[in-house]
């Protein structure tokens, strides 16, 4: 069987998942990102990562393994000179979704958050492929995001799709007649970078200001809660908690945050018109204190013909991000 690794490389952590054809995903692994030791400690860590998840499923990578996989189909895998695979799969690519500005066309990081130190410059594919003996596909994670919520999630079916990832940092992606839009210089999809009036004058991690991922990211709220003299709570989460409780400061965050977010992506919906609004990252577990004032700040925003358009919360979680690598890599082979 023909199977492809999808990878997802993020600031925190590394993950990676052997996936079929048909978009199963059937094992998992994750290791911590080395993010202050550079570039070539990422990689090596992806790259034993990768090996790792293949080893505990008696899995092999295999350069040029098409045919490997045709001869295993034709029963005759034990004598196509891929020793001890008994018929249980050779991955032929692998696809990797990663945190920053990350042109698939030259498969090099262009530019990336201070959370992974180095990482701009990055020729991703060169490297990862010069490591594995495969072909490496590669892009932006939220781009990989928003693929695999298309292909077996919350959008599955859909052409027209707008995902929005709000975590660490907030970004986006517009699927058009099924396609992920990648932009001119690739930076298409960096909806964290657009202003809004509850931003006004804050400063932003991209170095600009007023832009909404600095009142709307997850570490934006959590400083909010702080900084308003909030000591309850210990993270997010425990604000999400505390406002589910009734807890009036970390509930007026909460509805702040997603009110701004709201208004980013009415205005969104009036440019690209998708079918669905997808809305995943961690933010996005922080509950109907957070969903309500959404979803009214969308209503308030979108033109009188998207007002139905449904907003529904991801629902692959994790998953979804490696799906979409996986997916780059099938589409990118022959
Ligand atoms: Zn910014």
């Amino acid at each position: 069987m023909s199977l492809v690794v999808g990878v997802d490389i993020g600031g925190t952590k590394i993950a990676a998942g052997l996936v079929d054809h048909s978009g199963t995903l059937l094992a998992t692994a994750t290791r911590p990102t080395p993010a202050t030791e550079g570039p070539d400690a990422i990689l090596a860590t992806a790259t034993a990562l990768i090996h790792t998840l293949t080893e505990s499923r008696g899995v092999v990578i295999a350069a040029g393994s098409a045919e490997v996989g045709r001869d295993l189909r034709d029963g005759t895998g034990e004598s196509a000179g891929v020793g001890g695979l008994g018929g249980r799969g050779v991955v032929t690519a692998v696809g990797v979704g990663s945190a920053g500005v990350v042109d698939p066309g030259r498969g090099v990081v262009v530019s990336a958050t201070g959370a992974l130190a180095g990482w701009a410059g990055t020729d991703l594919r060169g490297e990862l492929s010069r490591r594995l003996g495969v072909p490496v596909v590669v892009g932006n994670d939220v781009h990989a995001h928003a693929l695999g919520e298309q292909w077996r999630g919350a959008a599955a079916g859909r052409e027209d799709v707008l995902l929005v990832a709000v975590g660490t940092g907030v970004g986006a992606s517009a699927m058009l007649g099924g396609r992920v839009r990648h932009g001119a210089h690739a930076v298409a999809g960096h909806a964290g970078h657009v202003p809004v009036a509850a931003a006004a004058g804050r400063p932003c991690p991209c170095g600009g200001q007023g832009h909404v991922e600095a009142v709307a990211s997850g570490p934006a709220l959590f400083g909010e809660y702080r900084r308003r003299g909030g000591t309850d709570a210990a993270d997010l989460a425990g604000v999400a908690r505390l406002a589910a409780a009734g807890d009036p400061l970390a509930a007026d965050v909460l509805a702040e945050g997603g009110a701004a977010l709201g208004s980013l992506i009415g205005g969104l919906m009036n440019v690209i018109d998708p079918e669905i609004v997808v809305i995943g990252g961690g933010v996005a577990g922080c509950g109907e204190p957070w969903w309500r004032p959404l979803r009214a700040a969308i209503a308030a925003e979108v033109l009188p013909a998207l007002r139905d358009v449904p907003v529904e919360p991801a629902a692959l979680a994790g998953a979804a991000a490696l799906l979409g690598a996986a997916r780059m890599a099938l589409e990118a082979s022959p």
